[in-house]
């Protein structure tokens, strides 16, 4: 695996991948690596992709100065999973090297409503951090495909947003993949190593909480399960930000259901001082 600290360097050296040309796989992450970030890296592989993944924690994407300061880095061992994976290229940037000193100021991303939802208002201006380096990394890397994880799910739309903001949809193709989960339900996470031994063990009542959502979901007014729903979390000891559902596609929030509109359940919650998000589309079978 060839590892790349300089934007430069590396853009360089896809360019001399003609071999690979439109045959290119992007898999951004801020490390502390675990499966599901692995499944990315083999998704792109098995795809017969010549695949980058860069390891950045993103600054600007973070509004609570306290996460970013926790952030776990585990930067060896994220190297070893990798090179196991087969991924070809690991680009490794320094917060200057994509933030330099004489950048001129951060664009706006017209988002619109997915911004004004959800994650949105929880989180101000994180998803225009995430806009703004992905951007960067895109036009670095410059992938025929990249890949993401619907375990951020909101961040998928937005990513997919920023995709026709651009006006790259001809030349790049975006790839959502599924979640993946410990065994006991509770959706991999970089986070999930700030639990101490007992909130681990509850954790995964969030997962619980949205199969039960899906079980349970009929045509109607659905907030009396949501709401029962809500209520057991905080019983278990979470602090929820929301728990709800919405239009599979627009993240449109909906309180009663036709029984047709795809739909998927969102949640967020602290559980201590870790916040954890996770989400279950409900009604694809
Ligand atoms: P992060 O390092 O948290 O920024 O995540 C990097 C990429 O991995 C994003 O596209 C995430 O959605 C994806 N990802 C994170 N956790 C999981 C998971 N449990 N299953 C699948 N993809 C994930």
């Amino acid at each position: 695996m060839f590892i790349f600290k300089k934007k430069e360097e590396l853009s360089r050296f896809l360019e001399r991948q003609t071999d690979f040309l439109g045959k290119t796989g992007f898999v951004p992450t801020m490390g502390a690596l675990h499966e599901g970030h692995v499944s990315l890296v083999r998704e792109s592989k098995q795809a017969g992709l010549f695949t980058t993944c860069s390891i950045f924690v993103n600054p600007a994407q973070f509004n609570n100065a306290d996460d970013f300061a926790k952030y776990p880095i585990t930067i060896e061992k994220d190297i070893e999973m990798l090179a196991k994976a087969g991924c070809d290229v690991l680009f490794l940037p320094e917060t200057s090297e994509i933030y330099p000193e004489n950048e001129p100021p951060a664009p706006h991303y017209p988002l619109g409503f997915l911004e004004t939802v959800w994650e949105g208002p929880k989180r101000p201006g994180h998803f225009q951090g995430v806009c703004r380096v992905v951007e960067k990394l895109f036009r670095t890397v410059s992938p025929a495909h990249a890949f993401f994880g619907l375990k951020d799910y909101q961040q998928c739309m937005v990513i997919n947003r920023l995709v026709q903001l651009m006006g790259w949809e001809q030349q790049l193709k975006l790839h959502l993949c599924p979640t993946w989960r410990e065994p006991d339900g509770l959706a991999m996470s970089s986070r999930n190593m700030r639990l101490n031994e007992q909130e681990r063990k509850t954790a995964p009542a969030i997962f619980r909480e949205l199969s039960y959502i899906k079980q349970h979901l009929a045509p109607g007014d659905t907030q009396p399960l949501v709401h029962s729903c809500t209520e057991k979390l905080v019983q278990e000891g979470f602090v929820p930000d929301y728990l709800g559902l919405a239009h599979a596609e627009t993240l449109e929030p909906v309180t009663v259901w036709d029984g047709k509109m795809p739909l998927v359940c969102l949640a967020a919650a602290f559980l201590g001082t870790v916040r954890l998000i996770d989400n279950l589309v409900m009604n694809n079978e």
